[in-house]
This record gives C-alpha cells, sequence and structure tokens, in this order.
C-alpha cells in the first residue's frame, strides 16, 4: 500500500499552497476588518483578479474537464487543494467550474449557461431545499404548471447558496404530483430576469444564503434541464458531486487551526511555565492531532473510491468522511478557542470565525444525522460491509 503522493501531485499541491500562502492568506486581517463593518470580505474584483492570476498559472476549472478548458483534475488532487484551500478563511475559490449537472444541458442550453459558468460570466444556484422541505428532500412543494409550450412556477426555495448574486437558478419543481420524486420532478434553469426575486437570509455565518420566489414565473420548454420528469436524480447527483469536498476544506482549516494553538501553547504563560507544559493543554493537542490525521485519510480514501469505484463504496465513505470531519472540525475549533481562553473568545482573532463558519459544515450537503441514516441503512441492507472497502 503506497501513501505517498506522485511527484505530479506534490507540484500541484505545493504551487497551490503557496499561492494561498502568498496571494490569499495576507488578505486575512482586512477580510476580518471588512465583515466586521458588515461589508463581503472580498469584492467581486478582488476574487476576479485573485482567480485570473492563478489562471495565468493553468489553475482554472479543477474540475472542468480538459475539453472545456479545465484542468480535469482526479478527485483526490482536488482534495488535497480543497485542504490548501480551507487553511484559509478568506472566501476564495478557483474560477472556471460550473455544476456537474450542467453537463446535461442540450448544446444550446450550453452556450447559454454551461460555457458562460465556466467562463465566470454566469452565475448558477442550485434551488432545492423549500421551507417544508430540507432533509427530506423529496417532500418539496414547489410546483410547474403545463400551460401551452410553457411551464408555470411557483413556490418558495429556501437557504440557496449564491441565490443573492445568480444570474440563473436550477430549479427543481414538481411537474407530476401523484409520481413526486420517483418521475414527478422536474429541474428548469431559470434566468432572474424571467421573474423570480431573492431575499438575503441573515445567519450566524459570514455568508448569507437566499430565498427564492416564485410567484407564476412562466419558462418555456426549452428550459428543462435534462428530461422532465427525471428532475430528483439530477438534483441527487448534484448533491453526490463531491460530499468529500466539505471535509476536505474542514481538514485544511483544522490543521491550520491546530498550528494556531501550538503556537499559542508554548508562548503563553500562566503560574510560571508555558501552557504547553501542562497535561490538560498536551492532550487537547494531541487529541486534535489524533482526529486530524484519521481526517486527511477517510477524505483522500472517500476521494480515491470516486475516481476508482463511483457507486455505493464511495458514496458511502464520502458519507463517513462528512460526518466525521464535520463534528471532528467543530470538536477540534472548540478546543483551539479553549486554548486561547478569553483571546479565543474575541474578534481580535479569527478563531471566533472559524468557530460560526464550521458550525455550518454539520448542517448543509445532509446534516449528521442524514449521513449517520445513510452510513447505517447501507450496513443494514447489506450494500455495504463492516469490513470496508478492502473487503
Ligand atoms: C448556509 C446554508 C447554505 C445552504 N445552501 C443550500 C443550497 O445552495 N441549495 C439548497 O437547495 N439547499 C441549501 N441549504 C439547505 C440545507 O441543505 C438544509 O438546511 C439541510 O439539508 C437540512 O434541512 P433543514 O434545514 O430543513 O432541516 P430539517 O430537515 O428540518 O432537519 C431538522 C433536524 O432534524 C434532523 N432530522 C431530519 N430528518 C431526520 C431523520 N430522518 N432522522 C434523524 N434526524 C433527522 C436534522 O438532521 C436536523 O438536525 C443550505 C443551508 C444552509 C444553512
Amino acid at each position: 500500500m503506497d501513501f505517498s503522493l506522485t511527484t505530479e501531485e506534490r507540484e500541484i499541491r505545493d504551487w497551490v499552497r503557496t499561492f494561498i500562502r502568498r496571494e490569499v492568506m495576507p488578505l486575512e486581517q482586512e477580510v476580518l476588518r471588512r465583515e466586521r463593518a458588515g461589508q463581503p470580505g472580498l469584492t467581486a474584483d478582488e476574487r476576479d483578479e485573485l482567480q485570473l492570476k492563478a489562471k495565468a498559472a493553468g489553475f482554472w476549472g479543477l474540475q472542468t474537464p480538459e475539453s472545456h478548458g479545465g484542468m480535469g483534475l482526479s478527485a483526490v488532487m482536488t482534495a488535497l487543494l480543497m485542504v490548501e484551500i480551507g487553511k484559509t478563511f478568506v472566501p476564495f475559490q478557483f474560477g472556471g467550474d460550473a455544476d456537474n449537472i450542467l453537463y446535461h444541458a442540450n448544446e444550446e442550453q450550453q452556450q447559454c449557461y454551461l460555457l458562460p459558468t465556466i467562463a465566470g460570466e454566469r452565475k448558477s444556484c442550485f434551488a432545492i431545499t423549500e421551507p417544508g422541505a430540507g432533509s427530506d428532500a423529496k417532500a418539496i412543494r414547489t410546483s410547474a404548471r403545463k400551460d401551452g409550450t410553457d411551464w408555470i412556477i411557483n413556490g418558495e426555495k429556501t437557504f440557496i447558496t449564491g441565490g443573492n448574486e445568480a444570474d440563473f437558478a436550477m430549479v427543481f419543481a414538481v411537474t407530476d404530483p401523484e409520481r413526486g420524486a420517483n418521475g414527478g420532478v422536474t429541474c428548469f434553469l431559470v434566468d432572474r430576469d424571467m421573474g423570480w426575486k431573492s431575499e438575503p437570509i441573515d445567519t450566524m455565518g459570514e455568508w448569507a444564503p437566499a430565498a427564492l420566489i416564485f410567484d407564476n414565473v412562466r419558462v418555456p420548454d426549452s428550459q428543462i434541464l435534462g428530461e422532465v420528469g427525471n428532475g430528483f436524480q439530477l438534483a441527487m447527483q448534484w448533491i453526490g458531486r463531491g460530499r468529500y469536498l466539505i471535509p476536505a476544506r474542514a481538514l485544511g482549516s483544522c490543521e491550520r487551526l491546530l498550528e494556531m494553538g501550538i503556537d499559542y501553547a508554548n508562548t503563553r504563560e500562566t503560574f510560571g511555565k508555558p501552557i504547553a507544559d501542562r497535561q490538560a493543554i498536551q492532550w487537547m493537542i494531541a487529541d486534535s492531532s489524533v482526529e486530524i490525521e484519521a481526517l486527511r485519510w477517510l477524505v483522500l480514501h472517500a476521494a480515491w473510491l470516486v475516481d476508482t469505484d463511483g457507486g455505493v463504496a464511495s458514496r458511502h465513505a464520502q458519507s463517513i468522511a462528512k460526518l466525521y470531519g464535520a463534528t471532528k472540525a467543530n470538536e477540534i475549533v472548540d478546543r483551539v478557542l479553549q486554548i486561547h481562553g478569553g483571546m479565543g473568545y474575541t474578534r481580535e482573532l479569527p478563531i471566533e470565525r472559524w468557530y460560526r463558519e464550521l458550525r455550518l459544515a454539520r448542517i448543509y450537503e445532509g446534516t449528521d444525522e442524514i449521513q449517520r441514516r445513510t452510513i447505517a441503512n447501507n450496513l443494514l441492507r447489506g450494500k455495504v460491509k463492516p469490513t470496508g472497502s478492502l473487503g
């Protein structure tokens, strides 16, 4: 068994590590200052500038196929890069990626949605959650009623990431109430100027998702993504595109937080000695390190299964990595805050920001409870074995 990176993987990872350290981390204090003044951490121009700098070095569209001008990186490589991105709280991501389900678009839709999204000219959002349907996504009520060759969409979506900025939404609506999620849900590509409205939702984190309101929004047949009735499968494909990415990013944050905890423990003195000399502090550092190490291999193993298997084993491993990563990241940020004592609780340091941000990992793209449900169901129904992917 070989746990080492190839030379190419190491080079790509190291380039991104350096880029994040030199170009992105220096913005951290300004990002904190702005966020605390109620402004976005990065302006769109600053984000574009960073993305173009990375693009000039070939870092564009990490998972976009090479045929579409991207890097077509494997899941393992993408996970390794996500760890690096997670080391800073600056809201940066590489440009050039589009939602996986937009590749189901027909030729005309590709010109209008997929290609401009890859180029960074248009922004999408993925809208399935509703006030009455979150974990139970099959319970969505937003409806699309046929009217001649058009469809009339009515309903409300909630917690939609990017919904305040998006030019178009991938909206999931019930087109056949009797069939529901089994062939009765359809995905529509709906431009903002077709009539939907968005309202920001204030959260404890630094990103505001949106509520989307569809009040008799009329769209032609040509806005259907894929086939009528296969929307629920598309939604599951979008959600399943990379559950390993959330814990990968959390892993990077935990590595950085642990470094902060170690530095502080070595320099902060109480009762005439650095707190690093106290077993209570050492155990917090040791436990965090063990969990970070375990998380690293859960994430990379899940990503490796995405690359090599792509079936139930990979979905199972991703649920395990997401559950473990989300819960442990929250424990680790709490310990690091504790090591910093009162300073950890202040807004002078970014720990409280990370504390608020990492809390989300336990909720979106499948809560802890839903991951446990998936993991248990896979085992109880014999879809996977307790012995894991090595058999
Ligand atoms: C910041 C943010 C961004 C988001 N971005 C998007 C987005 O871009 N697009 C989108 O469509 N959605 C998005 N979501 C929605 C997110 O996916 C849902 O919030 C999540 O799936 C949980 O749904 P819910 O909030 O309705 O909670 P509920 O489903 O009402 O769950 C409430 C509680 O009950 C638990 N629970 C539910 N069912 C069970 C069960 N069967 N067994 C045990 N426990 C259960 C849950 O785990 C949770 O603890 C976002 C959410 C947030 C907060």
